[in-house]
């Protein structure tokens, strides 16, 4: 019997996925290519987001001021067709779509990017690294998961400023709706954590749309059949095929 799909749960993942760029990277590539260059260099030695916030405060050091992070961010590319795709899936009374973001960059360049592009309302919850502007410009970021309390322990690879899937399910359980279906979009390797955690109560409700030929599709031929993957994978490329699978998903979903 086919059941109709009345509320859903749109996850997107940032950088690569919402936006067509990565943030992180994007405004030192702009504003400083040579620390750029540096964080290439360190990433494996130090935690991705304390070594942004080192980058921030070395732009800092030398000048870089918050006009010139935000000048980065609102030129920073972001395909029409994805701000299209997502107002027009908002706008649509049935099913009725909340929006979560679950990203690993930080909220101030969440919070400009989105507003540069009138998506200020777009999401009911960005989950994120905490970010703000101190008075003298410097842009303080820190891990969502202080590493001075306690850690998440998750087992497939999130990076210790935080679990995307842990993060996930709590959403999921603080959130009073019931969701008919939850679709996850994302590119990274990091996104392979939260899709495992996609419910199958209803049998093939739950979908990722997975950005093609980038860590999460690797991550996915690699471990999807060992870790248990079971939602509907729906590959893209481009955000203008996104904004064509969100016209053409349909509103109902056969069960067993
Ligand atoms: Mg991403
Ligand atoms: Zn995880």
């Amino acid at each position: 019997m086919p059941q109709d799909i009345l509320k859903q749960l749109i996850v997107f993942d940032f950088d690569w996925s919402l936006a067509d760029q990565d943030s992180d990277r994007w405004i030192f590539e702009v504003l400083a290519p040579d620390l750029r260059r540096k964080m290439k260099n360190l990433k494996d030695e130090i935690q991705w987001t304390d070594l942004v916030a080192q980058s921030l405060r070395e732009l800092h050091a030398r000048g870089g001021t918050r006009e010139e992070i935000e000048g980065a961010l609102r030129i920073m590319p972001f395909h029409p067709a994805m701000i299209r795709g997502v107002k027009t899936v908002k706008a649509n009374a049935t099913p009725e779509t909340t929006f979560l973001c679950l990203s690993n960059a930080n909220s101030v360049f969440i919070s400009t990017i989105l507003e540069s592009k009138g998506l200020q309302d777009l999401f009911t919850e960005v989950i994120t690294n905490p970010a703000e502007w101190d008075p003298s410009g410097l842009l303080k970021l820190s891990r969502r998961v202080d590493p001075s309390g306690p850690q998440h322990s998750c087992k497939v690879g999130c990076s210790p400023n935080m679990c995307k899937g842990d993060e996930l399910d709590a959403f999921l359980q603080r959130h009073k709706t019931q969701f008919d279906r939850v679709i996850y979009v994302g590119d990274g390797s990091n996104d392979f954590c939260p899709i495992l955690r996609l419910r199958r109560r209803v049998q093939l409700a739950d979908m990722v749309f997975c950005r093609q030929y980038r860590g999460l599709q690797k991550r996915i031929a690699k471990e999807g059949e060992e870790e248990g993957l079971k939602c509907q994978i729906v590959y893209w490329a481009g955000a203008w095929e996104v904004e064509e699978i969100f016209s053409g998903l349909p509103n109902t979903i056969d069960t067993p």
